[in-house]
């Protein structure tokens, strides 16, 4: 999950996996928590300074719900495929290769200065018919302890970012709060800037690169949690979960599994 900024790259890069393991332990319990109690968790934490008192319950104008989606649109059975951190521009292209050679969409969350940075790799994704999903402008996990404000200006900075990147009109249609951190509030500014705020309910792990094998056990031993499964194009050397996700997507077809965007408009 840790997402290394420019400058601090080389500095922190021995604390990169302990770190990740932590967040990724976290983020799994999370995802779990929210599949039993939606947003209860979020709203505990935030309640003091939510403008949303019902938790999430709220729908905005446009019709996007402030609820952390889980579902598919592609009905119950189907699994939904997401790629967090990027885009890359070593990785990017080996994940997009794996994904139109299953024929399979997945839906990219970004973090804006790398779609800044990377306007092609944004263009690709989209034309590619993958969706856009806005990961913030610099992957603070801990946002959720920080003002609205701040909340605000990492998601709405990051959306521009990344739809800039993405030119033709192309929209970013979901918002996934770094390591899960999201709040009342934060669900609440993505819902009205037309963005779903997406969850997901089984982390693969490939962020501490724990094996390819592992990788792919752990969506064939977490995949009843959830359809939404968590995968990584950036943040260093993703060699295993670039094979990690053919072998589940080989799976997956086997297993009668389709695959498809998480909702959007439904509870
Ligand atoms: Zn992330």
């Amino acid at each position: 999950m840790r997402f290394m900024a420019g400058e601090s790259k080389q500095g922190i890069r021995a604390g990169a996996v302990v770190m990740a393991s932590a967040a990724a332990v976290a983020a799994t319990v999370w995802g779990v928590a929210t599949l039993v109690e939606p947003g209860k968790a979020a709203t505990q934490q935030n309640v003091s300074r939510s403008t949303d008192p019902a938790g999430g319950a709220g729908s905005q104008p446009q019709g996007i719900p402030e609820g952390i989606a889980h579902g598919s649109e592609a009905g119950e059975n189907a699994v939904n495929i997401t790629i967090d951190d990027g885009p890359d521009p070593r990785w990017t292209p080996k994940v997009l290769e794996v994904l139109q050679r299953h024929d399979v969409k997945a839906t990219f969350c970004m973090v804006g200065p790398q779609a800044k940075a990377h306007p092609g790799l944004v263009k690709k994704v989209v034309a590619a018919g993958h969706r856009l999903c806005d990961h913030t402008m610099d992957h603070d996990t801990a946002m959720d302890k920080k003002s609205v404000a701040y909340q605000e200006r990492q998601i709405l900075d990051a959306k521009e970012l990344i739809e800039e990147a993405a030119g033709s009109g192309a929209k970013v249609e979901y918002y996934r709060a770094p390591g899960g951190a999201f709040t009342p509030d934060s669900r609440r500014i993505a819902a009205a800037h037309g963005m779903r705020p997406l969850g997901w309910n089984v982390d693969t792990k490939d962020f501490g690169k724990p094996g390819t094998a592992a990788v792919v056990d752990a969506v064939k031993r977490e995949i009843g949690n959830g359809p939404t499964v968590l995968f990584h194009d950036g943040g260093g050397n993703r060699a295993q979960t670039v094979d990690a996700l053919d072998q589940v997507l080989d799976w997956l077809k086997e297993q009668g599994r389709p695959t498809g965007f998480p909702v959007r408009t439904t509870p």
